[in-house]
């Protein structure tokens, strides 16, 4: 994706891009004019809640540091939302994969903000 070009950066045939153009229902948590905060539809841990950028990026290989403002924005939404949630206190997990091995399976860049129960570290 070129990081100049003008005008929203999306991908036809991303489910990521269908959700933030509102073509495929989600359980929206937050959203502005940068971010797009969901609840996932699988949810791993009882707070489960997926922030993306509204512009495709396709995982955070692809970022770059004109993203700093979007990146920033992603940590701020996940903060609040964990307030929100009432997981801040106890703790949380902030994770985006990256790629195959990193398990990612949709390639839109999001950041899963997971809590309401203990993680083991390392993941498997
Ligand atoms: P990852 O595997 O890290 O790329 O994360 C993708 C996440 O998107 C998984 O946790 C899925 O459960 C979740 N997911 C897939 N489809 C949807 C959808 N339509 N709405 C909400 N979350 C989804
Ligand atoms: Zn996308």
């Amino acid at each position: 994706m070129n990081a100049e070009a003008p005008g929203p950066r999306r991908d036809p045939s991303c489910l990521f891009c269908k959700i933030v153009a509102g073509e495929i229902p989600s359980t929206k948590v937050a959203e502005d004019d940068i971010v797009l905060a969901i609840r996932d539809i699988a949810p791993r841990s009882p707070t489960h809640v997926l922030v993306m950028p509204r512009d495709h990026i396709a995982s955070a290989a692809d970022l770059t540091d004109a993203d700093a403002p979007v990146v920033g924005r992603i940590f701020a939404t996940a903060a609040a939302i964990a307030r929100e949630e009432g997981i801040a206190e106890g703790g949380y997990r902030i994770v985006t994969n990256v790629g195959a091995w990193g398990g990612q399976t949709v390639d839109h860049l999001h950041f899963h903000v997971m809590g309401g129960r203990p993680f083991t570290w390392p993941p498997g």
